[in-house]
């Protein structure tokens, strides 16, 4: 199949010639056709699948084809949980609406509030915005969204981890008429929230699954080496940096204390490194993402802030320094190499601390890694062996003890789960899922 298969207009069809673009991926072939025919739709496909495309096609698509419900209010909201993923889908989309009379701004948290308003007013035909920032301004009717056709979320599950189900739920109430068309892209649609909100913004939804979240990537190889303590993780660092089979290189860190310390360490040993932590103010972020996407740097530190959607198409190596606290993250970290059918690599150090969240990775996977070892670097660590479970007890006070005694191995085995617990709580780095306290890291 071809884009020319699809109904499009030749200015999109032109557009798509300049990106070196002219093959349908799985998503697209099957989240087009859905969107073009005007249906509300839920998708979920794999990191880097080309899903920013299948909703930006159909979107120019519906601007070029059809009359606007409305002269000045927006046509098409796109609705993003961080400012990189939307700066990024920004910039897909400037290019998209270069031949053509369509405005487009973007609305994020962290930027001025005044001169949004300002832009806001010259009636843009796309808005792409971080979900708070666009609520705060319709809240104080710097918009109307009366005419809204289309409305696009993306990452969705990420956004409702983010809390952002309030802003969500009051821009969905302020376009609430029957034209309206509503398209949601999640990671995963197998989350309880997704649903919930998916049952109130959407209207007999086709869903389009491509790929699950734990199906594997034929494009990455995935290795796994055993670590005693940090010495040991960082000798075993240095050794894979200095291979220097790769273009650009990310590493995952569990806090932005470590992110921090380990590029210092780097740096030391000469490597272009950049830290990308939650200290960082907006614009430090923007250079420093933008410096590393230009190849300025060869190594990107960072914590699980980076891990999604970011587009960086010389990332040929993934590091999980610190094994990450939720599956799915592993996923989406591992995700930033072998896209758009480039081969990457991803390797996890795992250490005694990481072995839970290793073994939930496994899990999650259906999958058992084979071990990696440097000969001179060999680890004396083997992996935790699990507590035996007792089975003789009879008297009603070691009953009792041994539900407790239970429930903590439970709680100790159990893959993490992206509840409220861990939502509320404390040590997760700076995780954008954090929403309490307030972290500069946290989108609008
Ligand atoms: P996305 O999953 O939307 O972040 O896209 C990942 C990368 O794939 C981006 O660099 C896109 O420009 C690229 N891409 C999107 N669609 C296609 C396609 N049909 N063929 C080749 N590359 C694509």
């Amino acid at each position: 199949m071809l884009f020319t298969d699809f109904q499009l207009d030749n200015r999109l069809l032109q557009s798509l010639k300049h990106m070196g673009i002219d093959t349908p991926t799985d998503i697209q072939e099957q989240a087009i056709p859905v969107a073009l025919a005007g249906k509300d739709l839920m998708a979920s496909s794999k990191t880097g699948s080309g899903k920013t495309l299948a909703f930006l096609l159909p979107a120019m698509q519906r601007m070029i084809s059809t009359r606007a419900l409305s002269k000045r209010d927006p046509r098409v909201v796109i609705l993003l949980p961080t400012r990189e993923l939307a700066t990024q889908v920004y910039s897909q989309l400037r290019l998209l609406v270069a031949n053509t009379q369509y405005k487009a701004i973007k609305i994020l948290g962290g930027e001025n509030f005044n001169d949004q308003a300002k832009s806001l007013a010259r009636d843009p035909h796309f808005i792409v915005a971080t979900p708070g920032r666009l609520a705060d301004h319709l809240a104080q009717h710097h918009l109307h969204l009366n005419g809204l056709e289309l409305l696009i979320l993306d990452e969705a599950d990420r956004m409702l981890d983010l809390g952002f189900a309030p802003q969500l739920q009051a821009i969905h109430r302020a376009a609430d008429h029957k034209r309206r068309q509503t398209l949601m892209f999640s990671a995963t649609l197998d989350h309880t929230d997704i649903n919930n909100i998916a049952a109130e913004l959407l209207n007999s939804p086709e869903h389009v699954a491509v790929g699950a979240a734990n199906t594997s990537h034929a494009d990455i190889t995935q290795h796994v080496y055993l670590c005693d303590h940090l010495d040991h993780k960082e000798a075993v660092l240095s050794r894979l940096l200095s291979q220097d089979e790769h273009k650009q290189i990310i590493i995952f860190t569990a806090t932005r204390q470590d992110t921090g310390r380990l590029a210092d360490k780097l740096a030391k040993q000469g490597f272009k490194t950049a830290a990308l932590s939650g200290d960082l103010n907006q614009g430090q972020r923007n250079q420093i993402m933008d410096q590393f996407s230009r190849g300025l740097q060869k190594i990107l530190i960072t914590t699980d802030v980076a891990s999604r959607g970011l587009d960086l198409l010389n990332v040929s190596l993934v590091i999980n320094f610190d094994m990450p606290k939720f599956s799915e993250e592993y996923v989406h970290r591992i995700g930033r190499t072998g896209r758009a059918g480039s081969k990457g690599d991803a390797v996890s150090l795992v250490g005694p601390k990481d072995w839970r969240n290793f073994e939930n990775v496994q899990q999650f996977l259906h999958k058992t890694f084979t071990l990696s070892v440097f000969d001179d670097l060999k680890p004396k660590f083997s992996g935790l062996k699990d507590k035996p479970k007792r089975t003789k007890n009879t008297s009603s006070t070691v009953k009792k003890h041994k539900k407790t005694t239970n429930n903590k191995q439970k709680s100790k085995n159990a893959p993490a789960k992206r509840d409220k617990r861990f939502l509320s709580g404390v040590d997760v780095g700076d995780a954008p899922m954090l929403r309490k306290p307030k972290s500069p890291l946290q989108d609008e």
